[in-house]
């Protein structure tokens, strides 16, 4: 699905330059490179505060402990993500409320989000799924109306610009009073173990989550609140100091291989290629496909055998999950999802794709599909 060793071919001087820096100057933790990348990253996506933290998991929880939700508040977010979303409200004793997603875009549903809200609504987390922004325009004015935070998850979607009504281009995960991503490895801006960030432009929030990523401390020693322990590390922050100067190019190349893609598939009546909703760049994450014919599942196989990797992303709807199960939920409310989960498949995705490869997956498909 990805290819992170041509990759690394690619950039081998810059990230062992890096690596050698940190191993040089022995500042595991909080070295001058973990300031060197905040600070890159802000300019980056024109933000004023970007916190490092280990994970992408960590950042919404402590995205969550900032805002000051507590037990009860009811926060909503899509049916159809990555767990990580659900799962940390849930882990803080909020109510997750899962929604719908929109059939065209796959991010969530703005009359299923609508029809969530009740006097409990604290907060919602568009996930800006597979690299393209959510409805912002739409989110953000409801979430005025009645008073709710936003949380983007842009795990998946870093580098992605969205344009406003009104012409106003923001980054991902800038728009919302905060937004969380992950460094995993295989995400658009990987590094080469775990990392994750949060981003604010709001002071009082960015001093606020500084703390709690560091055991709740604002001054060496005195506990004000309770934190957790959550740090980029320096070689991870090394390794993303290099990699981020090259986002746009990784970003270009993952939309040049998804170009391809559709032109390949464009007129099969058995597929449906990925729609870039208007208001949005698509950074690709994962290239989605949604075969229509009933045979998604024979074709996952097929690929396989073939040597071609594909995954079902994602092959259960989290209201169907066990643990997120609640007797509030109707399957009558996730039509979409419950569509999605039977239809879509992700082809490999990544900076390293070429032409020859491009030609082998798609000829492979189509001649499977009919
Ligand atoms: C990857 C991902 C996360 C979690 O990131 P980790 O760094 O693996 O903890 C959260 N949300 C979404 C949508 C993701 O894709």
């Amino acid at each position: 699905m990805v290819d992170l060793q041509g990759q690394y071919q690619q950039i081998k001087e810059a990230v062992n330059t890096s690596i050698e820096q940190v191993l040089n100057s022995s500042a595991y933790i909080n070295g001058p490179l973990v300031h060197e990348f905040q600070a890159d990253l802000e300019k980056y996506l024109n933000v004023k505060h970007v916190i490092p933290c280990a994970n992408g998991t960590d950042a919404l929880q402590i995205a969550m402990m900032g805002l000051g939700l507590e037990q009860g508040d009811e926060v909503i977010t899509a049916d159809f993500t990555f767990a990580a979303t659900v799962e940390v409200i849930a882990l803080l004793k909020l109510t997750p409320v899962l929604v719908d997603v929109d059939a065209a875009t796959f991010n969530i549903d703005i009359e299923a989000l609508k029809k969530a809200i009740t006097p409990k609504t604290k907060a919602i987390v568009p996930v800006h799924l597979f690299g393209q922004v959510a409805n912002m325009d739409a989110v953000l004015e409801i979430a005025k109306e009645h008073n709710l935070f936003v949380i983007e998850d842009t795990a998946q979607a870093i580098g992605a610009t969205y344009t406003f009504k009104d012409g106003t281009k923001k980054k991902a995960g800038t728009i919302g009073h905060v937004g969380t991503t992950s460094f995993f490895p295989s995400k658009n801006l990987g590094c080469y173990g775990d990392g994750g960030a949060i981003f604010t432009n709001d002071d009082e929030l960015a001093h606020t989550i500084r703390g709690i990523v560091n055991h709740g401390m604002y001054t060496r020693y005195y506990h004000d609140v309770v934190g957790v322990n959550s740090r980029l590390d320096s070689i991870q922050a090394g390794v993303l100091k290099a990699k981020l100067p090259l986002l746009n190019d990784y970003c270009d190349a993952r939309r040049n291989a998804a170009e391809f893609y559709s032109n390949a598939f464009a007129d099969n009546k058995n597929i449906i290629t990925p729609k870039i909703a208007e208001n949005t760049t698509h950074v690709f994450h994962q290239y989605t496909l949604q075969i229509t014919n009933g045979k998604r599942d024979d074709l996952h196989k097929h690929l396989l055998a073939q040597g071609i990797p594909n995954a079902i992303y994602y092959p259960v709807a989290l209201h169907s999950q066990k643990a997120y199960a609640d007797t509030r939920y109707k399957e009558s409310d996730f039509p979409v999802t419950n569509e999605l989960i039977k239809t879509v498949i992700s082809l490999p995705m990544h900076t390293e794709l070429d032409k020859e490869q491009l030609t082998f997956i798609t000829k492979t498909i189509l001649g499977f599909v009919g």
